[in-house]
């Protein structure tokens, strides 16, 4: 049997009754579902709004949309953001016409504080932060620098859901925090997201941008009244981001079985480390103090990565890496090797297999194989 990176298990019955909810009412967009599961997920994160889109990427992209238009940013103001990130945090950034500038990363692979105060210049504006894997990293010491600044700060946190930073989840003191609940993440749907702002106001227009810029307040004044239902007002010009009910039936049923899913990935991790036993030629990634990570990830370093990559599929064990260094992108160039750490750990990062049916003897048999390989 191979031990594949990731394989999602879903709750296939649980996921049938509450798709098949949907499907009786006949209502599968916007609103029913949708409400639910952002009510649920205020109240599992302890975070006062959270809106569900159709995805992370959208909602990044509509945090730089929102404050590059609330603040009246210029095309071309910059925004710093990290090189060892899935493309998605980037291309918010280009999307939104500003320009990625990028700081390196520390040990944790987040972006280092200190790389960040370098690259700041009269035209920064934001920081894009990415908790890689569900490792908080240097988060407080990020949002210092970026409340000192003046700087927005918007956090990637795809990879954070049910991550804990003394003993507090990840996401109410950002400026803007966006989750991601595709199917590889923790809390799986298909694909769908949300986006969590710590204010009533901005909460308010992201749910009217999402939806094409429709103010649903007047919508749902006529719809009360029983007519006029067309007689809504258009205010901005917005997206079509917004969430559906059949996507957030299964998020109701993941976020049920987070935190016991959540704690699993923990106890994989804790194997790993004991069956990797130090191995001076395995690096393990340090996980910040005061960090309950989400354990999305279970990464390590090694030399020749390329090779032991390909060496682990013979013995089919298909591991990944999070992620290429953006900067070797040709989109991304006019940043490169400005980033010596990152451009160091984007060839030597490997993401071991972390999912619900990876058990105790496959742990074993992967961190022995990755042993010997190593050696050889
Ligand atoms: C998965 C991921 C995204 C994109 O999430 P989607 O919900 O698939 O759009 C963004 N950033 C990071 C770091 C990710 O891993």
């Amino acid at each position: 049997m191979s031990i594949q990176l990731f394989t999602p298990q879903f709750r296939v019955d649980e996921c049938l009754e509450g798709i098949r909810e949907c499907l009786e009412k006949g209502w599968t967009g916007l609103g029913f579902k949708t409400l639910e599961i952002e009510k649920a997920w205020c109240e599992y994160a302890g975070l006062p709004h959270a809106h569900f889109l159709n995805s992370n990427t959208s909602g990044l992209h509509l945090a730089l949309h929102m404050f590059k238009t609330e603040f009246g940013w210029a095309d071309g103001d910059e925004v710093i953001s990290t090189p060892l990130t899935f493309v998605s945090t980037n291309h918010a950034v280009v999307q939104t016409n500003l320009m990625p500038v990028f700081a390196d990363v520390d040990d944790s692979l987040c972006i280092d504080p200190a790389d960040l105060e370098r690259k700041i210049t009269s035209r920064t504006r934001a920081v894009m932060y990415v908790g890689l894997g569900g490792n908080t990293g240097r988060y407080a010491e990020v949002l210092r620098i970026c409340r000192q600044h003046g700087l927005k700060l918007i956090l990637d946190a795809a990879h954070m859901a049910g991550t804990r930073l003394n003993g507090q989840h990840v996401g109410a003191d950002a400026d803007c925090t966006v989750f991601s609940f595709q199917a590889v993440k923790n809390l799986a749907t298909a694909d769908s997201g949300m986006i969590c702002f710590p204010d009533a106001e901005r909460d308010a227009r992201a749910r009217k941008l999402t939806w094409l810029g429709i103010n649903k307040d007047t919508y749902s004044r006529t719809v009360s009244q029983g007519a006029y239902k067309w007689m809504y007002e258009v205010e901005e010009i917005g997206f079509k981001y917004h969430g559906n009910s059949i996507m957030a039936a299964m998020a109701l049923v993941s976020l049920r079985y987070l935190d016991r899913d959540n704690a699993y990935r923990r106890q994989l991790a804790a194997w790993y480390e004991q069956h990797l036993g130090g191995d001076p030629l395995i690096g393990v990634i340090p996980m910040a103090d005061g960090c309950e990570s989400s354990r999305h990830l279970f990464q390590v370093r090694v030399a020749k990565r390329d090779q032991v990559l390909m060496a682990l599929n013979e013995f089919e064990i298909y591991p990944g890496v999070h992620y290429r260094d953006n900067t070797e992108y040709r989109l991304y160039s006019h940043a490169a090797n400005q980033c010596p750490q990152a451009s160091r750990a984007s060839a030597e990062v490997l993401s071991l297999p972390m999912h619900m049916s990876v058990t105790e003897k496959d742990v074993r048999f992967i961190c022995d194989t990755l042993k010997q390989i190593v050696l050889r």
